[in-house]
C-alpha cells in the first residue's frame, strides 16, 4: 500500500510547516479548517486508526494527548479547545494514519462535531 498523505508529510515528501516535532510526533495546521485553531498531532509511527493501536502504544497516545494540550497552549486556546480522534469511514476518517484534531478559538457552541 502506498504511503499515507501524512507519512508523506513526516518524510519530507509533501513540504508542510511543522509547528511542533520530536521524535514521536509532528503537528501541523490542517489544510481545511474547521476552527480559527485547528492543528492535527500525527504520530510518526503509521497508525491505521485508534482501533489499531495496541498496548505497547500506550506510552505513545499518552504522549499525543500532552502534546495536544502543549499546541493549545502554544497557540493561545488553552481555555477552550476539543481533542478529536477520527476512526473509520462511517464518521469522517480520510486519511488512514492515526492523528489527533486539536480544535479551539469559539466557543463550543458554534462548533461542529465534524
Ligand atoms: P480525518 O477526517 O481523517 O480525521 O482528518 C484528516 C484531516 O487532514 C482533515 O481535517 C483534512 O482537512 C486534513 N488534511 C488532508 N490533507 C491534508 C494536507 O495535505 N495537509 C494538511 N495540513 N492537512 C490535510
Amino acid at each position: 500500500m502506498s504511503d499515507s498523505i501524512f507519512t508523506q508529510i513526516i518524510n519530507g515528501d509533501i513540504p508542510s510547516e511543522f509547528i511542533y516535532e520530536d521524535e514521536h510526533c509532528v503537528v501541523i495546521n490542517d489544510i481545511n479548517p474547521q476552527a480559527p485553531v485547528h492543528a492535527l498531532v500525527i504520530p510518526r509511527k503509521a497508525i491505521t486508526m485508534l482501533v489499531d493501536a495496541s498496548d505497547e502504544d500506550q506510552a505513545l497516545l499518552g504522549h499525543l494527548m500532552l502534546v495536544a494540550s502543549r499546541v493549545a497552549k502554544d497557540l493561545g486556546v488553552a481555555e477552550g479547545f476539543r481533542v478529536v480522534v477520527n476512526n473509520g469511514e462511517s464518521v469522517g476518517m480520510t486519511i488512514y494514519h492515526l492523528h489527533l484534531h486539536v480544535m479551539g478559538g469559539r466557543t463550543y457552541a458554534e462548533q461542529d462535531m465534524g
